[in-house]
């Protein structure tokens, strides 16, 4: 029997029907806006590369690659309408550029994410975990917990072992 892959391989490994599937899914949230042929390949980028957490100037750069025609401006216009839809999260890292990932809409909760200071890599948490936490404040603060966003900053595994590698060349 072959393994199950998880959830978050299903983007990468199903392919091109996928995606489509997913499309027209993320197409009923555009309600009343037309889903225009821009539109639907700036969507459609997002969904092949989710995961990558691109940046507005990233994305125009893997999107001229299929559409010359297409300009910066109406990649941010469409992002900006894309984010007040709710269809996709705009989620700053403190490097000084706005990146970009789709909701997941059947998740109640944003993922976190694990920032790597030396690589600049950005790893996810699925699991949300907070649950404790968000029951305390509720308790404690009378405050009812929507969402949340939630970066840690430090070294990934793989920096860290060429970090310990370094060390040891040292001593
Ligand atoms: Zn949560
Ligand atoms: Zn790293
Ligand atoms: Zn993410």
């Amino acid at each position: 029997m072959p393994p199950t892959l998880p959830r978050r391989y299903w983007g990468n490994f199903s392919g091109v029907n996928v995606v489509q599937k997913q499309l027209e899914a993320y197409r009923e949230q555009f309600r009343d806006y037309k889903m225009t042929p821009q539109r639907r390949l700036i969507l459609q980028t997002l969904l092949e590369n989710q995961e990558q957490h691109l940046s507005a100037e990233e994305l125009f750069a893997l999107l001229k690659e299929k559409d010359r025609e297409i300009g910066l401006a109406t990649v941010y216009r469409t992002l900006e309408l894309m984010e007040a839809l709710n269809i996709v999260h705009k989620l700053n890292f403190g490097d000084g550029r706005s990146r970009y990932e789709l909701c997941q809409p059947q998740a109640e909760h944003q993922h976190h994410h694990l920032v790597c200071l030396q690589c600049g890599r950005i790893l996810e948490v699925k699991e949300d975990l907070l649950h404790q936490l968000e029951t305390l404040i509720e308790k404690e603060h009378g405050f009812q917990i929507l969402d949340h966003r939630v970066s840690f900053y430090g070294y990934c595994s793989e920096c860290r072992k060429s970090k310990a590698t370094g060390e040891d060349n040292d001593e």
